[in-house]
């Protein structure tokens, strides 16, 4: 197959360098060299050149004393958790090898979510107020040729995460929290009581150490075993003044076909210093991908098509990149004891977006809860641990429409293809309304929703993704499918146990409690 597609291939290759190089003069110099340098990371991945480092090994003998319960290694999203545990008493550090502070652009998310910051007490209501930076109503979804579709409440509040971050920052260190920063970690060894953690000035011993140093820990890469990410969510966006009034924004727009072997996704929504426009899309980590730099031209080439402006009108505040590897065999185990990942570093978010901080926030109180429960039973084995971060059926299902949304670098496929599926779908779910509409457009993919969708979607939409699909990755998404229904089912009548677990135990009541939270969260039982 695909030999007779070889020249066509050829073609889109030749075809694709079309962006303006000198676009990227818009760039500052600074902003321009992190983009190379993030380059650099993403040519190497394409190119299997993943380097495995050996940051962790076990040891038997004992540890002599042990200073802290908890070390988080990792400071932008393990503040969270960080001082979510040390308000609750235990002794925790941070290792952070830069400044703890947020950066300027603001996180997305929906209002409801952030209700859990209040109810573990880490902000007040009026500090909460205070972190939402922008609000935006309403909300658009629309692909290319198809119909609009407005929603209220979704991912519309922008929080700041450079005074998120300094509130939790201040409580932590008022609760007698020890952060170090501008201490970078370099490598532990799991003792069979604690684990010894080097960093570049000291050593630090602990029962549990937290990986949440992000998508490129050296922990997770040891992990990971020099495994290539099966999908990558590439972004590119900017932060500017100058746009037409518009107080609506994007949750997800295409306005152009298939281009570079890939499908543009847009989104766009008033920030608090300006707008923001990010260019997006899914890929599989082919040698023959584009380069970031390459993606960050296409934007601005499509920018003033997109927002109906000129680029000389538009003041930028900041540019902003990234690119998402996601793995199918998420979240990541790993094989040590007394080790949990959170946060990028743990791949349990979705393939499909880049909200690592919203997955972490969604999931916070049952973090805290259940690493208090393994400190508290010294549940801090593997297998105790791997339950913290259980397979998800809900966030393996999002897969397969990773798949459907991105082309394979040698299949020539219809160039509206994925505009006509996404069209479809979204017209059935607009259809079926808000509760299979909004949950879906949060993560939260549930089994009812999913199964009255699917069999009214147009199987002519569907059957011309088969082929790029592929049988194998059809069958696995059906075994999660299935896991999904069956979660659902669990979780009701497992929570009916909750007197008879009561009298458990405290261990049992360890495992009771994270299998309930697992098929819960697993069947997007936690969507508020
Ligand atoms: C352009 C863009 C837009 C985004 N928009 C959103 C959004 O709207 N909503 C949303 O929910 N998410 C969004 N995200 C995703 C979100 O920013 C990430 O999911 C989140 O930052 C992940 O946090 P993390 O702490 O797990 O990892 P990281 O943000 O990567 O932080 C890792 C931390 O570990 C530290 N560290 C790394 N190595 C070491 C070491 N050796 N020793 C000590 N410390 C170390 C780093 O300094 C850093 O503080 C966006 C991301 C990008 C790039």
């Amino acid at each position: 197959m695909s030999i007779s597609f070889k020249p066509l291939f050829e073609l889109l290759i030749t075809e694709k360098m079309t962006s303006d190089p000198e676009l990227l003069d818009y760039l500052p110099q600074n902003t321009r060299i992190g983009l190379q340098k993030a380059d650099q990371k993403w040519t190497a991945l394409k190119q299997g050149d993943i380097p495995i480092p050996q940051v962790i090994k076990p040891k038997k003998k004992p540890l002599e004393t042990i200073d802290w319960d908890v070390v988080i290694s990792g400071g932008t999203l393990g503040i969270l958790l960080a001082t979510a545990l040390q308000q609750r008493g235990w002794k925790v550090a941070i290792i952070e090898r830069g400044k703890l502070r947020g950066r300027d652009q603001e996180w997305n998310i929906s209002r409801s979510e952030l209700e859990v910051f209040c109810e573990l007490d880490l902000l007040s209501e009026g500090e909460l107020e205070s972190a939402i930076a922008t609000q935006y109503n309403p909300g658009r979804v629309s692909f290319y040729e198809g119909q609009e579709i407005w929603v209220e409440n979704v991912l519309n509040i922008g929080v700041d995460p450079v005074f998120l971050l300094e509130t939790l920052k201040q409580k932590f260190l008022a609760a007698n929290g020890q952060l170090l920063e501008e201490t970078a970690f370099q490598n532990a060894t799991i003792h069979s009581n604690g684990v010894e953690i080097q960093t570049d000035n000291q050593t630090l011993t602990t029962r549990l150490l937290i990986d949440a140093m992000g998508n490129f820990s050296p922990i997770a890469a040891q992990a990971r075993n020099g495994e290539k990410p099966e999908g990558v969510c590439l972004v590119v966006g900017s932060c500017a003044e100058g746009y037409p009034e518009n107080k609506t924004g994007d949750l997800i727009a295409s306005f152009t076909p298939i281009e570079n072997q890939c499908q543009y996704f847009w989104e766009a929504f008033p920030a608090r210093d300006g707008r923001t426009t990010y260019l997006f899309t899914y890929l599989d980590a082919h040698p023959d991908r584009f380069s970031l730099e390459f993606f960050m031209a296409e934007y601005l080439r499509l920018l003033p098509q997109y927002q109906g402006v000129n680029l000389s009108e538009l003041d930028f505040k900041r540019f902003l990149f990234g690119f998402f590897p996601s793995y199918r065999q998420s979240p990541l185990r790993v094989p040590w004891n007394r080790l949990l990942p959170v946060g990028d570093s743990s791949g349990a978010q979705s393939p499909v977006s880049f909200g690592g901080f919203g997955s972490m926030v969604r999931h916070l109180k049952r973090l805290t809860v259940g690493i208090e429960a393994a400190l508290k039973t010294d549940s801090l084995s593997r297998e105790d641990l791997a339950l913290l971060q259980p397979y998800q059926p809900n966030i393996s299902v999002t897969w397969l429409f990773q798949r459907t949304m991105s082309v394979e670098c040698d299949r020539a496929v219809p160039p509206n293809q994925i505009n006509d599926l996404m069209n479809g779908v979204f017209a059935v779910m607009e259809d079926l309304g808000d509760e299979v509409l909004k949950p879906f457009l949060q993560d939260v993919i549930q089994f009812g929703p999913l199964a009255k969708t699917l069999p009214r979607v147009d199987p002519k939409l569907v059957l011309p993704i088969l082929p790029q699909v592929g049988i194998p990755l059809l069958l696995d998404w059906l075994k999660h499918y299935l896991s999904l229904g069956i979660y659902s089912g669990l979780y009701p009548v497992g929570k009916g146990l909750d007197a008879i677990a009561s009298t458990l135990p405290s261990k049992q009541q360890y495992y009771y409690h994270r299998w309930l939270e697992a098929w819960k969260y697993g069947a997007g039982y936690d969507y508020k």
